[in-house]
């Protein structure tokens, strides 16, 4: 067996591939003790390890691992898996929607890190908990998916009321713009939520497509654990994407990229 460990932020993802099976699964960060002991009673010692927790498992394992950089580690891992979901891409940039947002260019051989934001993940969690006071991811997610922007966010078409704007009105003109103007109404807590999750998606959007122009692609591949229970999220993105003429590719596990890649460069020789 196989065991390529992504210790990150927010989440510890865990890909274990034995027969060419892969297995899936993450844990808190906070937990970054019990997945030690959890190694360290495998009988298995071919562990990959990345991400910014890695070195902190590393010294406590009791066998030797190799521990990679989580940049061309998440490049590794997605190219593999952007083929083996039938995406044959040329080049791309990636954008990988963590705790926090950093975004790659990659020749579909190797990565250059072009980016980072601090909208991500962690925005939807601290941000969500101070509009909702939700602090369950799931909870959060899930409440998120029935809300309404149409009194928060204030859109083009608001704005030029009576006339044709030069830019599609359905595009955001202020996040949390319409508020003000929506005193009158009762906004819930799923209303608010949506409106996070449409700041979050718009800005990691903005960011991404202003660098695949920069790089001369069309192709924006999301990855990362935010995209987890999200469909909203991922909505956002997609459709935003397009709406600015590029093409968005939402990649199935993407948010183990990491891990994966981790295992296919610690087994290239
Ligand atoms: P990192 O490597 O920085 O931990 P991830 O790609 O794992 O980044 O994404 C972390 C984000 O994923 C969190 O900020 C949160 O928005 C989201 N998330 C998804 N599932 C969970 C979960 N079970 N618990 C907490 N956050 C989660």
């Amino acid at each position: 067996m196989k065991i390529g460990i992504d210790a990150g932020g927010t989440l510890i993802k865990i890909v274990e591939i034995e027969n060419g099976q892969r297995n899936f699964r993450t844990e808190p960060s906070d937990d970054l003790s019990k997945v030690i002991d959890w190694l360290n009673h495998q009988s298995c010692t071919n562990v990959t390890l990345t991400g910014g927790k890695a070195k902190l498992i590393q010294k406590q394992l009791n066998f030797p691992s190799k521990e990679f950089v989580e940049f061309d580690a998440s490049s590794k891992g997605l190219e593999v898996l952007l083929e083996e979901q039938g995406h044959y891409l040329s080049d791309y940039i990636f954008a990988n929607v963590g705790t926090g947002t950093s975004m790659h260019y990659s020749d579909g051989k190797s990565q250059k890190r072009v980016g980072g934001i601090g909208a991500g993940g962690g925005m939807i969690q601290g941000l969500g908990y101070l509009l909702s006071g939700i602090t369950d991811y799931t909870e959060l997610t899930n409440t998120a998916q029935q809300g309404d922007r149409e009194y928060i966010d204030l859109k083009v078409k608001h704005i030029y009321k009576n006339s044709e704007p030069p830019i599609p009105g359905d595009l955001t003109a202020a996040n949390f713009g319409h508020v003000l103007h929506n005193l009158d109404k009762d906004l819930t807590p799923a209303d608010k939520l949506a409106s996070v999750m449409g700041v979050v998606g718009e800005v990691v959007t903005t960011m991404a497509i202003t660098l695949a122009r920069e790089s001369h692609t069309e192709n924006v591949v999301y990855i990362g654990s935010s995209f987890n229970n999200n469909p909203l999220l991922r909505k956002v993105v997609e459709d935003y994407t397009v709406l600015r003429g590029f093409k968005p590719y939402y990649i199935e596990h993407g948010a183990f990229s990491g891990a994966l890649g981790s295992v296919y460069l610690g087994n290239q020789d």
